[in-house]
């Protein structure tokens, strides 16, 4: 597809106010979110200008829908939230959500009905249905159906499992989980496998990485390997060097930097199932010269820079809320001759490299990266050096 090509527009755009920049053509989100880009980051280094996507649409290889009963044409109903409302809006098929995802979430809806599952009410906490989560590997082929209830009783889920197999037999793997809490989470703490494995694989630069239900992972894996290859060009690995991953994940980039050339990589994480996924799939790569351990990437770098521990190269790539004061003083203290930032929000991004180029760091590169089309959000990586 061409830039410029018009892409019908969705019914649902205001409703829904996941797709903010709807109403522009590729190009024109491509030039908005240069110029935000340049307008956040500018002053600390020259902004290359933003890799884009030959086909911007049906990139989310994981997608979800909500479960509400309609009082008013009495059936059960699957799409999104309305946006600042938990009210939800009909959907079968988006713009940017992979398009077999979309058609296993509309079977599980019918399937749902005939089934007489009810949805879950928040208020009253009876029913049962609150979410499903629908994973791909892009790569792999592989398709994980989480289904999310309010309660623990899944009655009819034998013969529920083997109609949905018998109408998509390309699932590999049905997972049910229990979320019985008033949060914004989708997916609650517990987890029992209905079929399969229980998680899919991904491959991505050449590794196979395991993907559980409630660990992170890309959501548009195309993009993330133009993203990973751009952060390991920055990290300039020579085959002597010690690589620390900060918010690792499922340690998807430090396993790739043992691949290329990091002599020794530790990845550090909040989610201990994401950790648990890193270490298997360090295994599964035949990696063996990458540790990963589960905690607060501020309090373990500290407690590394205090220890006088050395590293070459820091990856971080904090969620959207960015990187803490103690996490960067960490890392002015250690003064590892290079600091590679990844990041999903612009905004904090710009916070921390102030810090960054105030404490001895020079900003070399930044390359945006767009992960998300027909979102505001815009992914930056940025290379930095002692200056
Ligand atoms: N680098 C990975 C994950 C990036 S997303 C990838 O590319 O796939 C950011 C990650 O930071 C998430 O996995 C999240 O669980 C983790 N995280 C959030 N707060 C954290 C903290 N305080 N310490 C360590 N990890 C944290």
């Amino acid at each position: 597809m061409s830039n410029t090509a018009t892409i019908k527009p969705c019914p649902l755009a205001k409703k829904c106010g996941g797709c903010q920049l709807q109403n522009m053509l590729y190009d024109e989100q491509l030039a908005f979110k240069q110029h935000k880009c340049k307008r956040l980051l500018g002053r600390y280094g020259k902004v290359s200008p933003i890799l884009s996507m030959e086909d911007p649409t049906h990139y989310r290889c994981k997608v979800q829908a909500a479960f509400a009963y309609d009082y008013r044409h009495r059936r059960l109903l699957s799409g999104v939230y309305q946006s600042n409302s938990h009210r939800v809006v009909p959907v079968n098929d988006c713009l940017i959500e992979n398009r077999r995802a979309d058609e296993i979430i509309v079977t599980i809806r019918k399937l749902a009905r005939s089934f007489k599952l009810q949805a879950y009410d928040e208020d009253s906490k009876r029913g049962f249905l609150r979410h499903v989560q629908v994973r791909v590997g892009y790569n792999t082929g592989e398709i994980m159906v989480v289904i999310v209830s309010g309660k623990p009783m899944f009655s009819s889920k034998r013969n529920f499992v083997k109609a949905l197999l018998k109408e998509c037999p390309d699932i590999t793997t049905v997972v049910h989980n229990v979320n019985p809490y008033h949060t914004n989470l989708v997916l609650g703490p517990k987890n029992e496998v209905l079929f399969g494995k229980g998680y899919i694989e991904d491959e991505l630069c050449g590794c196979t990485f395991r993907i559980s239900p409630g660990s992170f992972y890309q959501v548009n894996p195309q993009q993330t390997e133009v993203l990973y290859n751009t952060a390991m060009d920055f990290a300039g690995l020579t085959g002597e060097e010690t690589f620390f991953d900060a918010y690792c994940g499922t340690g998807t980039i430090g396993l790739i930097a043992a691949t290329r050339g990091a002599k020794r990589v530790i990845g550090v994480e909040l989610n201990k199932t994401a950790v648990r996924d890193a270490k298997s799939n360090a295994r599964r790569n035949d990696i063996e010269n990458a540790e990963f351990y589960a905690g607060d990437a501020s309090r373990f770098i500290t407690e590394m820079a205090e220890a006088g521990e050395q590293v070459d190269v820091i990856m971080m790539d904090p969620p959207r809320a960015g990187s803490t004061e103690e996490f960067l003083s960490a890392v002015c203290k250690m003064a590892p001759p290079t600091v590679v930032y990844v990041s999903c929000n612009p905004e904090t991004l710009a916070r921390d490299l102030k810090y960054l180029t105030t404490h001895g760091y020079i900003a070399k590169k930044v390359q945006p990266v767009d992960m998300f089309p027909f979102t505001e959000h815009c992914e930056c990586v940025v290379k930095l050096s002692r200056g």
